[in-house]
């Protein structure tokens, strides 16, 4: 059991990691500045875990909630002080181990806001992985993404193919990538397995693209405005919010014409946060770099049909024009995560739509409701 500090634990895929690691007896320290998320994400979740309230953003000696930004050192020690105070403010223990979610994660957006993306993906990361070492703790789960590998040139793609991400986002993604290769002591040049000759444990996960919800329906994906990625959107068209999904490419050189990707049941993403970290504490210092998808692809229209069938909604569809900047197949190889984590998905595309369904038909405005 260790005590966690998780940023970003209100989000997406953190209120999902923060359950599982609650419910395998982790202690957890949530930072998150509510720009992307909602409280109730964390009260939900601590509710799941079996959790009572104990005071305002306090669950008894197993979680506790900071609203702050990681950009602010005042914040980071406000987070660090959660877990080690002593008594009702605190823990009682100090934080051995960060997951660090919290970031700007939308392609367009950044775009349209480079140096926001910049200030929040790559200042917030150096400011974080400061106030670690002002508190003693060498030990970093890291958020990173497929999207480092921009237009794949072999496909499944292996963790040693090239880093070429085309948008800031992506560049930001790469940045912190490098700025961990740094402090781990290992250089630009990283493999994917390597020693830490600075005593940290590092693992740099990049993620496929991270679908579904808890299958409860209490927690899941809240986007703000009209859904970029495909699965919110497509979840929205079901239960009315959106009159059709609009197809970008049906000319793609794949099996039905539609863009293919590799989705993963947030849960499975949420279980190989779990064994990462279990595995950095376990073992020596290190800086790890792993896939995790399910290495299978799945077309759009794949995808419109099996939410259909999960929902007994109809998703009209369009056939529109090719997205600017997507790659037609992005599916991972995941044997490296496989081999040193004993980690593979256990979801499939139906269990993803059920739950996803779940999620969207119990709060059909988000968290908002
Ligand atoms: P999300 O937006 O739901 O969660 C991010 C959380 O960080 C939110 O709760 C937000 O309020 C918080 N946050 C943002 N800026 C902050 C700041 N300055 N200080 C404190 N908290 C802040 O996103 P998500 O989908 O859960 O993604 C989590 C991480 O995974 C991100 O780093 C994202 O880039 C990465 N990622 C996501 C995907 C995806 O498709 N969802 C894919 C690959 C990588
Ligand atoms: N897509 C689509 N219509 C939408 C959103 C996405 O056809 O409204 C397609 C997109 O072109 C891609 C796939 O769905 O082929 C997944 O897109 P998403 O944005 O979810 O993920 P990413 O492209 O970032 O992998």
């Amino acid at each position: 059991m260790a005590t966690v500090l998780i940023t970003g634990g209100a989000g997406f895929i953190g209120s999902h990691t923060c359950l599982v690691l609650l419910q395998a007896g982790h202690r957890l320290v949530i930072l998150d500045d509510f720009s992307n998320s909602s409280p109730r994400a964390v009260e939900r979740l601590a509710e799941l875990a079996g959790l009572i309230p104990t005071g305002p953003g306090s669950w008894g000696d197993a979680l506790r909630l900071v609203q702050g930004d990681i950009r602010h050192d005042h914040s980071l020690d406000l987070a660090f002080a959660a877990a080690q105070s002593s008594g009702p403010a605190g823990l009682d223990a100090p934080v051995e181990a960060v997951i660090h979610f919290a970031g700007l994660k939308a392609v367009g957006e950044s775009v349209a806001e480079p140096l926001r993306y910049w200030d929040v993906n790559l200042h917030g990361s150096r400011t974080l992985l400061e106030a670690m070492e002002r508190h003693s703790c060498r030990c970093l789960v890291f958020s990173s993404s497929a999207t480092l590998y921009g237009y794949p040139e072999t496909v499944p793609i292996p963790e040693t193919a090239p880093v070429q991400p085309i948008n800031p986002y992506g560049h930001t993604k790469a940045a912190v990538e490098m700025l961990l290769a740094d402090v781990a002591g290992c250089g630009a040049g990283a493999t994917a397995e390597m020693e830490s000759p600075n005593g940290w444990r590092i693992a740099r996960l990049r993620y496929f693209n991270p679908v579904g919800a808890h299958p409860s329906g209490q927690i899941g994906e809240d986007p703000d405005g009209i859904p970029n990625n495909l699965f919110p959107f497509v979840s929205q068209v079901a239960v009315g919010r959106r009159p059709s999904l609009r197809v970008f490419g049906s000319d793609w050189p794949t099996p039905d014409g539609t863009g293919v990707r590799d989705y993963i049941h947030v849960m499975d993403l949420a279980e190989g946060h779990r064994m990462a970290l279990e595995a950095l504490l376990a073992e020596e210092p290190q800086l790890l770099t792993l896939n995790l998808g399910s290495g299978r692809g799945i077309s759009v229209l794949e995808v419109a049909r099996a939410f259909e069938a999960a929902s007994g909604r109809p998703i009209p569809v369009e056939l529109v024009a090719r997205r600017p900047g997507d790659a037609a197949v992005t599916v991972a190889d995941p044997a490296l995560a496989a081999r040193r984590l004993g980690w593979r998905t256990q979801l499939g595309l139906d269990a993803i739509c059920r739950d996803g369904w779940a999620w969207q038909s119990a709060n059909p405005h988000g968290y908002a409701a």
